[in-house]
């Protein structure tokens, strides 16, 4: 849709970001006592968090696997998360979003020393403004990394898209719903590797590739703040963990992991 104008001819998108910036990201590790690991991410409007449970034993029989671990990943949006109520439960997008990130997530996961198991990942969505597969896949990399199982690299996600004809990085809610193109792109940093990677609308060849080496330099500055969210709760001491000093709560997201 060329009709509504999203950048401005300075390059200014509505929320006065450049075309090559990422919304405000902040990641929290460890923030669920009865989970593994877990992870609480905000990008932008998006508020989501995330729980891992196990490498435990695969119960569904017929699914185990002899030789390793298998990753199951329930991706859910309450019904609260978006202006118009969304039906609960599972449809057909939450199905393929919970596919696509387990597919994700089983690359980065060293899954031969658990055979048999299944390691659970719960994303849940509290608030959803447009890329929210990209930040649940972030922030279920980290809670896996907090549960202590181990990994080849964590993998860091986000999106590059088209508005209005030119290619911008991080898709808001509105750039979303009447941009003309969309590229989700998950990649591990350490090992270089594309493990998630969708497309919704059209680019041209050169569109395109402009549009991932955007996304995955995204990805690789995404990771810093993964790092930065597991280096703020391991330097911890237990006794530290959400307060202060004075065992008052603290701003906990004030320092690490944090994009502003
Ligand atoms: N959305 C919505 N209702 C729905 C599904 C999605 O309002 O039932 C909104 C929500 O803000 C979501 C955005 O549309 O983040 C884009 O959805 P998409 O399927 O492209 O996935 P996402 O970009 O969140 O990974």
């Amino acid at each position: 849709m060329d009709d509504i104008q999203l950048i401005d001819k300075k390059g200014k998108r509505k929320d006065s970001r450049g075309p090559e910036d990422l919304r405000p990201i902040k990641i929290e590790a460890g923030v669920l006592d009865n989970a593994d690991g877990s992870a609480y991410i905000e990008w932008g409007k998006n508020k989501i968090i995330v729980g891992v449970y196990g490498p435990r034993e695969m119960h569904q029989k017929h699914l185990q696997r002899p030789d390793k671990a298998i990753v199951q990943v329930s991706y859910s949006m309450a019904s609260f998360s978006v202006d118009e109520r969304k039906k609960p439960g599972q449809g057909r997008r939450e199905h393929e979003i919970s596919k696509i990130i387990a597919e994700a997530l089983e690359r980065s996961i060293i899954s031969d020393q658990y055979p048999r198991t299944s390691i659970d990942v719960y994303i849940e969505v509290l608030e959803a403004s447009a890329g929210t597969r990209c930040a649940g896949v972030t922030a279920a990399s980290v809670a896996i990394a907090d549960a202590g199982i181990p990994m080849i690299g964590m993998v860091a996600s986000c999106a590059a898209g088209k508005i209005n004809g030119q290619v911008v990085l991080d898709l808001d809610k509105l750039e979303d719903n009447i941009g003309d193109a969309d590229l989700p792109v998950g990649y591990i940093p350490k090992t270089e590797e594309v493990v998630l990677l969708q497309m919704d609308g059209h680019f041209t060849p050169e569109e395109f590739d402009k549009a991932f080496v955007l996304a995955r330099g995204a990805c690789i500055q995404i990771q810093e703040l993964q790092k930065e969210a597991l280096v703020k709760k391991y330097s911890q001491e237990p006794e530290e963990n959400g307060t202060d000093d004075n065992g008052e709560n603290k701003d906990d997201m004030a320092e690490g992991g944090v994009l502003q």
